[in-house]
């Protein structure tokens, strides 16, 4: 099967022929029809996440058809279309996951990462970790949805029920979030790099009422913010935006480092935390409202031989929406 893979970090992704992958118990081959192209990625190609298998295939955003199982009966058959996500295998029996936290797993297995994804023709998924996809989502539109989305609304979810929500960074993540808070009838302010007036264009058409420079403050305190840009020193700015009593919310797996703030801006019972992977009740829950809250994801599609070109344009901000390979 063609794929691009990943031999060392800080070095592109280069083509390559493997063998058809075989699945193992509990697992499902599947034909991948759509794989997006999540910030993780990147992070992983640029050596930002330590020890990744090497050699790699990339990719944790899968959506396809499953080809052959393991043995059957089992959750899915023949024919189904699945949809493969970040969180890939987990223990089950450490506290974590005992305790509805196994996004925490101490020996959870990564898709894309300590797994090979889904950069490639087939691949190889835990069937206990994939889910179905609404049949409304063409595949190509449907693969955001599997981490962008997941990651997304488990950071909304860290927001309680914050009424003025700020955004930080309107990449993939922000562009599906926004759909969801608005459907829960938030009030949105959405914070780009400074003067991407075409960034700011996008989250005003997705509801945002207030779109504007990270380094601006926002018309009026927010109740709570997500940061999905990788970018430390917009944990100060949030925290200097939001109220009292407020949460800010860190979306991504890295971040370059956060300088020193004052502690006045963290006073007064703001909370600052992040969020870590996804559960599976996360990507169930988070699945069904999909569609019920018509979301609808923006994509740039790239035949897969052009991975490092989808990589490069994340890097750069220029993409609106989310990146998908399509083999
Ligand atoms: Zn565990
Ligand atoms: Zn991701």
């Amino acid at each position: 099967m063609r794929a691009q893979i990943l031999t060392a970090a800080r070095r592109p992704l280069t083509a390559a022929e493997l063998p058809a992958p075989r699945p193992e118990p509990h697992q499902l081959l599947i034909a991948v029809r759509a794989c997006a192209v999540c910030r993780t990625d990147l992070h992983v190609v640029d050596g930002e996440l330590a020890d990744p298998k090497l050699p790699l295939v990339p990719g944790h955003e899968i959506v396809g058809i499953v080809v052959e199982r393991s043995e059957a009966p089992g959750r899915f058959a023949v024919g189904d279309r699945v949809g493969v996500p970040w969180l890939g295998w987990t223990c089950g029996v450490c506290d974590y996951c005992r305790s509805g936290q196994e996004n925490l797993c101490d020996r959870a297995r990564f898709t894309g990462y300590q797994i090979d994804g889904g950069y490639a023709e087939l691949t190889v998924a835990d069937e206990r970790y994939c889910f179905a996809i609404d049949p409304h989502y063409g595949d190509v539109e449907a693969a955001p949805l599997m981490c962008a989305g997941l990651i997304g609304f488990r950071a909304l979810r860290m927001a309680g029920d914050a009424h003025r929500l700020g955004i930080y960074g309107f990449g993939a993540a922000a562009h599906i979030v926004a759909q969801v808070a608005r459907h829960q009838g938030r009030r949105l302010f959405a914070f780009t790099r400074p003067g991407d007036v075409a960034a700011q264009h996008f989250a005003r058409s997705l509801g945002a009422e207030w779109a504007g420079d990270s380094t601006a403050p926002p018309p009026e305190p927010l109740d709570a913010a997500l940061i999905f840009a990788p970018v430390g020193s917009l944990v100060p700015a949030a925290l200097a935006a939001t109220k009292k009593g407020g949460t800010v919310v860190c979306g991504g797996i890295h971040m370059s480092d956060i300088p020193s703030f004052p502690y006045r801006i963290l006073w007064e019972e703001r909370v600052l935390r992040s969020v870590a992977n996804l559960t599976r009740r996360d990507a169930e829950e988070f699945l069904a409202l999909a569609p019920e809250a018509g979301v609808r994801t923006e994509t740039v599609t790239y035949p897969l031989a052009r991975a490092n070109d989808a990589l490069d344009d994340l890097r750069s901000g220029a993409l609106r929406g989310a990146a998908v390979l399509v083999p």
